[in-house]
């Protein structure tokens, strides 16, 4: 089977969110499991940079613009960059500039590599041609718009990251998309009167998946479907919407192995995880004391992610005697709200605002608990680190994280299937009650320790993944 992800981010030349983590480990898993697995990527300059060998297979004329078609290889797996150097040469975030403002040609920038990704289809190298093109998220939804178009030369799987980004732009452009006029309609890739590349995947795609089972439940109601409910309860009847679980990069994320944390540990060295927690409670400034649990927050600071929540509950958390690390960046009043804290209280919160991949790590693997109070998430990757490195994820029951955290209810311990905390209600006082759980579950260190053991037994590797996608390609 070939296989042509399209897509815009790539780890760890290009990252900002999950989106990365997954088309950085998702292909070779798949190459693993005897699929011939490609990925084409806008030549945004990071990758033009991690994939410098590059040569140019083909030029192409695409909706008024020229470029090239380049060929490279990253850890092992080929890399299609298009290029076209004024709408891609950009330093930084792939959609927006410094200010955060959302690109102005993003309508062109993203429905160019949606062309490109139907064109391969139709042989645009020469040399290989994808059976299957599978589109992640609104900047490939036109892919599945232009398959269609084109009759349908491969079959198209849209995966949705997450139903919140939908890639909305004015009906002024619809000419120069060069799609067929009767695309825009309720049937089609309309959304109110606006163009929706998210729905362009949804409609158009034979197949579309979510990144775990419960999301791909929760977004065909109405809290959860931002106007597409209708739509993907139509497609979830006729069997053509499922969820895949995302897995974790063990390469990257494996107490055993990983060189960024002060001493590395697994299972039945559990102890040696406490000399983690005593380097990162160093670097926040926070007092060094193993007895105190340390809770900690990994994670891009967005309404989505409840950490309004995190600072309601704050002062409970701290008078019951924990310690709480933060590393975020994002909405302005959250990072206020958090480095307030820190100020008021030093040596029991400690924050850091950017974003550091290593510094990740080191906090997954230092704290006691890893706190994702979420209002949804499509899959969520950092509760499955932290169940890796033995760090109890307290989490909301949505999306990914109902799927792979239990709580550790006393049937849970007794039945030998606890791994974390799981609260209902995206309130406070829900939260609330879970960290009081997690309070009466750290005076009792043998629990702990057996819920510990008990989570870094899961498997979350991408071959699991891997077959689960290969199988859903060969039905199609
Ligand atoms: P989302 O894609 O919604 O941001 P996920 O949990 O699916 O959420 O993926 C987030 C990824 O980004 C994880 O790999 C996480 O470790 C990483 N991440 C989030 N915030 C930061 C940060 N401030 N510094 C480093 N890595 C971060």
């Amino acid at each position: 089977m070939q296989v042509l992800h399209v897509c815009s981010e790539l780890f760890p030349l290009l990252k900002t969110g999950g989106l990365a983590d997954v088309v950085g480990a998702l292909p070779a898993a798949q190459i693993a499991e005897g699929d011939d697995v490609r990925v084409l990527l806008p030549a945004f300059p990071d990758l033009r940079k991690g994939v410098p060998d590059s040569w140019v297979v083909k030029e192409f004329d695409a909706l008024s613009r020229h470029g090239v078609l380049l060929y490279g290889r990253f850890n092992g797996v080929v890399i299609y960059l298009m290029d076209i150097p004024d709408l891609y040469d950009r330093h930084g975030s792939p959609y927006h500039d410094q200010d955060q403002f959302a690109y102005m040609d993003n309508y062109l920038r993203f429905a160019i590599l949606g062309w490109v990704g139907a064109e391969m289809a139709s042989g645009l190298d020469p040399a290989w041609r994808p059976d299957i093109v599978h589109a992640h998220d609104w900047h490939a939804g036109l892919t599945c718009a232009y398959l269609a178009a084109k009759g349908r030369p491969a079959k198209s799987v849209f995966t949705v990251h997450n139903l919140s980004y939908q890639g909305l732009f004015s009906a002024h452009h619809l000419p120069e998309l060069a799609l067929p006029d009767d695309f825009f309609q309720t049937y089609g890739y309309e959304f109110y009167g606006q163009i929706s590349y998210m729905k362009a995947g949804l409609f158009y795609a034979d197949h579309v998946t979510t990144v775990s089972p419960t999301y791909a439940r929760e977004i065909t109601q109405p809290a959860y479907g931002y106007g597409m409910e209708g739509l993907l309860t139509s497609l979830q009847t006729h069997g053509r919407l499922s969820g895949i679980l995302n897995g974790v990069d063990d390469a990257i994320w494996n107490p055993t192995h990983d060189a960024m944390l002060a001493t590395r540990y697994n299972r039945d060295v559990l102890e040696a995880k406490v000399n983690n927690k005593r380097h990162l409670q160093t670097a926040m400034g926070l007092t060094v004391d193993e007895k105190v649990p340390l809770f900690a927050v990994v994670s891009r600071l967005t309404s989505q992610k409840g950490l309004d929540l995190v600072l309601e509950v704050l002062p409970d958390l701290l008078e019951q005697g924990g310690q709480i690390t933060l590393l975020g960046a994002g909405d302005a009043t959250l990072e206020q709200g958090f480095l307030a804290a820190s100020a008021e209280y030093p040596s029991q919160v400690g924050g850091q605002l950017g974003y550091h991949e290593a510094f990740s790590q080191r906090i997954i693997g230092g704290a006691d608990v890893l706190m994702v109070p979420s209002r949804f998430e499509p899959c969520g990757l950092t509760q499955l680190y932290a169940l890796k490195y033995g760090t109890l994820p307290l989490v909301r029951r949505t999306g990914g994280l109902a799927d792979t955290v239990t709580d550790s209810s006393l049937e849970n311990l007794s039945d030998g299937v606890a791994s974390g905390f799981v609260f209902e209600d995206a309130s406070a006082a829900g939260l609330q009650r879970a960290i009081r759980r997690a309070f009466v579950l750290w005076s009792r260190p043998s629990l702990w320790r057996y819920v510990q053991r008990q989570e870094m037994g899961l498997d979350f590797s991408w071959r699991v993944a891997a077959k689960a996608y290969q199988s859903l390609y060969q039905r199609l």
